[in-house]
């Protein structure tokens, strides 16, 4: 099923003989991967890209996610370039930009009372995680089997495995990520099943006095999209706070994605602590982790000793911190989704585009399940929706593959090839290019069937 997109692209062909010889993979990050090799961008605009070879594709992986007002947008790129012209660069003396920022994410997100800036989601999540472990003094963390929280070593526990490795259903074993990564960090981390109440429960007592935080995306989106179970979060809220253990939502992927007040606004439940990155920064690198004042304290080394000053506080830096033009953009779509009736486009074509290819996929006799959330959803290869992580990967790999190359072909992107990551409807979509996208998904279902 590969053969159409192979005659299509024979200069991203030879671009990835170039980039094997300089990195591994011939790609920037894993999961840029797709085999036997990707393709190339020339450009981007609006709801498409466009190859090295000029092939165009209606894009739903949207960045892995920051795209929800599309590429390019005109606000974005206007409030870039003018921060560009008056100070583009790093400086490391504060940038009134960033205050603005900040003040916006807050004032969308009643649950920050505090928040500092960071690049990408994975140091926001170090960076939260470090701060509960100051505030608690314990060093311990909880994170659900099959949830990522970004590629530091903490992190990278418990998000996937081989399958004898996991242990019982109800009391999985903390599994790392891939190679290299110590026993020590792994002995810290804690696995618990998401939405099985009776199992975190009792999982969570047994290490609560050793636990700092438990750190979740409140919808599993990076094993595909899990939904959470009716009052699970609640559950965990009320459990958490009795505890006394810190709750970190991860909404590195959900913020600002599921609404102007992320998840914690559409579900109406309040975390401790929460990171953000993705749609924060509108597709620069912005992230933020923020929460409680009293928490976020312990970033605030007291002023008496210079030289005590480490000691006493949770350490987060970073050179780019900040970053002016990150800021820009991120601020510039935040204004708009505040200002403009973006989740009200976004979510009906989401309806429409999922539940279409559920449609298809039944018609054509494909197994297949659609699971979504606002606007971001799975296809998985299964017959039934599933509710765990486990149950995902009962899913046909090889079949999405197929799949996948055939609609690419045509010109459109699901995602990536790797049906564990979700796709996007963004701002910039119409009527017309979701009736595109069914016409294509379901011609590829029959041609995979
Ligand atoms: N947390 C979640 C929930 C994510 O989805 C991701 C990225 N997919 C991260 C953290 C890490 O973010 P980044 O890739 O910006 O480091």
């Amino acid at each position: 099923h590969f053969r159409r997109l192979y005659e299509q692209t024979p200069t991203s062909r030879s671009f990835h003989e170039r980039a094997r010889d300089v990195t591994p993979l011939g790609v920037e990050s894993n999961v840029r991967s797709v085999r036997p090799y990707p393709f190339y961008l020339g450009e981007a605009d609006g709801s498409y890209v466009y190859d090295v070879d000029g092939n165009e594709y209606l894009d739903f992986l949207m960045g892995l996610g920051p795209g929800i007002l599309g590429h390019n947008y005109p606000d974005v790129v206007d409030r870039v370039e003018s921060q560009i012209e008056a100070c583009g660069s790093v400086t490391a003396i504060p940038q009134t930009i960033a205050i603005e920022v900040m003040e916006q994410i807050e004032s969308m997100t009643p649950s920050v009372e505090k928040l500092r800036l960071a690049n990408s989601g994975t140091e926001a999540t170090m960076h939260a995680i470090r701060v509960a472990r100051s505030y608690t003094g314990n060093s311990k963390i909880a994170k659900p089997e099959g949830g990522y929280a970004g590629a530091h070593d903490y992190a990278l526990q418990s998000v996937s495995a081989s399958e004898e490795a996991l242990g019982p259903e109800d009391d999985p074993e903390t599994v790392p990520y891939g190679t290299g990564i110590p026993d020590a960090v792994t002995d810290t981390v804690v696995a618990f099943p998401f939405n099985d109440e009776e199992a975190t429960e009792r999982i969570l007592r047994e290490h609560a006095d050793d636990l700092a935080c438990v750190i979740l995306e409140p919808v599993m989106a990076s094993c595909g999209v899990l939904p959470p179970d009716e009052g699970y979060h609640e559950f965990l809220r009320e459990l958490t706070e009795e505890l006394d253990i810190v709750l970190i939502w991860d909404e590195v992927m959900t913020g600002f994605r599921l609404g102007p007040g992320s998840a914690q606004g559409r579900f109406g439940v309040t975390p401790d602590m929460t990171t953000f990155a993705k749609v924060a920064g509108g597709g620069y690198q912005l992230a933020a982790f923020g929460g409680r004042e009293d928490l976020m304290a312990e970033i605030e080394p007291p002023a008496e000793n210079p030289k005590d000053k480490w000691k006493t506080s949770a350490f987060h830096g970073g050179t780019y911190n900040g970053h002016p033009v990150s800021c820009a953009a991120g601020l510039a779509t935040l204004e708009v989704l505040e200002e403009e009736p973006v989740f009200e486009t976004i979510e009906p074509l989401a309806e429409r585009l999922f539940d279409g290819l559920q449609v298809a996929a039944d018609e054509a006799g494909v197994e297949a399940s659609v699971q979504y959330v606002g606007s971001m959803g799975t296809l998985f290869m299964l017959d039934e929706a599933p509710t765990t992580q486990r149950e995902t990967w009962q899913a046909d790999d090889d079949l999405f593959r197929d799949w996948w190359f055939e609609a690419a072909a045509s010109g459109v992107l699901f995602g990536n090839d790797d049906q564990y990551e979700r796709f996007f409807t963004s701002y910039t979509n119409t009527d017309e290019q979701i009736d595109f996208a069914l016409e294509v998904a379901e011609d590829a279902f029959r041609r995979v069937r």
